[in-house]
């Protein structure tokens, strides 16, 4: 079997961006083949062997990043990976491309289920792909405890970090789809002190607290939620995400991901009078899922189009 090699511990650098000093863990930079915090949340996978599994199960959207490193882990591991989503538009089965095409290269069966994306119906997904032995099934986003794994790592990192550097007080802040990354580091932080806080950007702060106690039902080990001011629908192009995003990439020379990251990086410049100590943002990667995004942000915005 082929070895993915995670480059461990990721750096963590410090930034200035408009008019504030951050540090950044590069999570980014984890491998070339993974993408960011789902590197993380399948550690486990690649960490332990797994020689009765099969086949790799999953569902959720059809240019999700987990869905594409999910599809790296079966193929590194000789499984089958089958995939359900809700829906996949004719113009991506004529153009496929981003984490979708990659995904298919890999090897990834793919087929269009509506029922396999609701949270409620997973026991019955489960029965519908006839679970057996030989397959493992792998909760959308990978929210499942075996994600605890890799991020207990990452907290380790983080606090090895810390106290080479003698930072006193110290919050992290991370934006938040599954809640699963944000969950775990707080759980392993918290002894330390260490103040984790994250915005919802799927769905609201209900959905982002459901997810955390699927997970946890210790209440003391969940971060800290921060809304954001406005309501934005996922996936959906906005022009400020879109400036922000720009923004960051010519101060700081840094790419972030188009989905997420505009939105964390505008609750945190919101919220800044919350912290006292120095702040932490965790880039999660992500940047294969830009292939998809970012066309249609130029196409959209680029000659300064206002027609949104
Ligand atoms: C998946 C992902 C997230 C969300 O991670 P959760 O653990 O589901 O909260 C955030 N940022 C990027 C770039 C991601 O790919």
């Amino acid at each position: 079997m082929e070895e993915i090699k995670l480059n461990l511990p990721t750096p963590i650098e410090s930034i200035h961006f408009r008019g504030h000093d951050f540090y950044l863990k590069r999570d980014d930079l984890i491998s070339r083949d993974f993408s960011g915090n789902k590197a993380r949340k399948l550690h486990y996978y690649l960490a332990n062997d797994f020689p009765h599994i099969k086949r790799l199960v999953s569902y959720g959207s059809n240019q999700s990043n987990a869905m594409y490193s999910m599809s790296v882990l079966a193929k590194l591991r000789g499984w089958d990976f089958e995939y359900y989503t809700d829906h996949i538009s004719d113009f991506l089965k004529k153009n496929p491309h981003g984490n979708y095409a990659k995904a298919l290269e890999n090897g990834m069966k793919i087929s269009c289920h509506s029922e396999f994306i609701s949270e409620s119906k997973n026991k019955e997904i489960l029965k519908q792909v006839q679970y057996d032995d030989g397959t493992l099934f792998i909760n959308e986003g990978g929210r499942d405890k075996e994600a605890s794994f890799g991020l207990e790592i990452m907290a380790n990192e983080i606090i090895d970090w810390q106290t080479e550097k003698s930072i006193q007080k110290l919050n992290i802040f991370l934006p938040s789809g599954t809640g699963t990354t944000a969950l775990f580091l707080q759980k392993y932080l918290k002894n330390n002190g260490i103040k984790v806080y994250t915005t919802p950007c799927v769905g609201d702060m209900a959905y982002l607290m459901k997810q955390f106690s699927l997970l946890e039902e210790d209440i003391s080990f969940h971060p800290t939620i921060i809304n954001s001011q406005k309501k934005w629908h996922f996936g959906k192009l906005y022009k400020e995400h879109y400036k922000i995003w720009l923004e960051l990439q010519k101060s700081i020379d840094v790419v972030f991901d188009l989905l997420y990251d505009p939105i964390g990086w505008q609750v945190l410049l919101e919220n800044l009078e919350k912290f006292r100590g120095a702040i932490l943002y965790i880039h999660q990667g992500g940047l294969l899922g830009n292939e998809s995004m970012l066309p249609r942000y130029e196409r959209r915005f680029k000659d300064n189009n206002e027609d949104n």
